[in-house]
């Protein structure tokens, strides 16, 4: 047999892609691993999805995704000119290191992070550093001084669900004029906080986020990033110098509508809340060590097994969680919050185990 494997391109074979968590088919599983929402997405989001499918599917989106950006525009108070979508963060982010990041020099970003940072700089070809997280698994914005051609973290981290405080990414936008700080916020409507009012003090300051996780809508593929007007241009030239149409009507909708739906996105993240502190309470009954989060999920240590075996164990119940590999992290499991029913189950797997 002829290896085929010939007919790709340089630098294919040396590839290391991310591998997203599972998604397993059929029913039955208290999916806990990919830290979506346990609640369905706002009603109105839903019934603007339907509209969208029902007029004018032949036609091209727009390519500017207007509507949808006059929406973020007027709640996150910033010019549309400050706004940017994309397919999930996941491609504005890619898009991201390619405008920003492939400069002279090394990016840095924490060594215990979103593990799609690395895939992305080599991908790209961008040398990167990644700096060690302190012992308590937090970040330091002290140790990220010296030169720098982006900085890159999740706040709150992932997986260690730690926020950072303003200040501090405060003190790292000050300290880097020269390069972007892009500031990955994923998770921060469980309880961080943001870093959107940084942006009128900061023209380097690049805010990302998704409607994959506190807005229930990790199927649609919606992801925004706000920052200054001229950061928003290099990511336009970035998209359409390869795909000008990335959202479609669909997700252009849904999202719209979903946003302007403060009132469920409110009643959800709360829920979400209250169900963690409940969890956090239950897991520490147990003896088992949690680290304080501020996301939809927890980052937790069993006190005898790895977290390769609780994996195991749980997923003999029907519970999915995550695993991590590296000294630091064997012990360390990532578990999302579901519903507190959800979560009863796993501290009652977890008594029994
Ligand atoms: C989930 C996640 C994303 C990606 O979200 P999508 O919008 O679904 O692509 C980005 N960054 C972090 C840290 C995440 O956990």
């Amino acid at each position: 047999m002829q290896d085929l494997t010939k007919l790709w391109s340089r630098g294919i074979a040396e590839m290391a892609p991310y591998v997203p968590g599972e998604q397993p088919q059929g029913g039955g599983w208290i999916k806990l691993n990919t830290n979506e929402n346990p609640y369905p997405p706002s009603p109105q989001a839903v019934a603007a999805m339907t509209r969208a499918v029902q007029e004018r599917l032949p036609l091209y989106p727009d390519p500017q995704s207007l509507e949808l950006r006059q929406v973020l525009s007027r709640r996150f108070r910033v010019p549309v000119e400050s706004t940017f979508v994309g397919n999930g963060s996941d491609e504005v982010l890619a898009m991201a290191f390619r405008a920003f990041f492939q400069r002279e020099g090394d990016i840095l970003f924490p060594d215990v992070t979103y593990s799609f940072y690395p895939v992305y700089a080599r991908f790209w070809g961008i040398p990167f550093r990644a700096i060690p997280l302190r012992e308590d698994f937090s970040i330091a914005a002290e140790d990220y001084a010296g030169p720098a051609a982006g900085i890159i973290f999740p706040n709150p981290n992932a997986p260690t669900a730690a926020p950072l405080a303003l200040a501090q990414v405060e003190a790292l936008a000050a300290a880097h004029p020269d390069c972007v700080v892009l500031v990955d916020e994923a998770y921060v409507d469980f309880g961080a906080e943001s870093a959107v009012p940084l942006l009128e003090r900061y023209p380097n300051v690049l805010v990302c986020q998704t409607f994959s996780k506190s807005w229930a809508l990790a199927g649609l593929r919606v992801g925004f990033a706000l920052g200054h007007p001229t950061l928003i241009s290099g990511l336009e030239r970035v998209r359409d110098s390869f795909n000008s149409y990335t959202l479609d009507r669909v997700a252009q909708a849904g999202a719209a509508a979903a946003l302007q739906d403060e009132a469920w996105f409110q009643k959800t993240c709360g829920r979400i809340m209250a169900t963690r502190e409940r969890f956090v309470a239950g897991l520490k009954r147990l003896g088992i060590d949690v680290l304080p989060s501020a996301a939809n999920f927890v980052f937790a240590a069993h006190p005898t097994l790895s977290s390769r075996e609780l994996l195991e164990a749980l997923r003999a119940r029907k519970i999915l969680i995550r695993a991590f590999k590296g000294p630091r992290l064997e012990r360390h499991a990532r578990i999302t919050i579901g519903t507190d029913n959800e979560m009863d189950a796993v501290l009652k797997a977890l008594e029994e185990l």
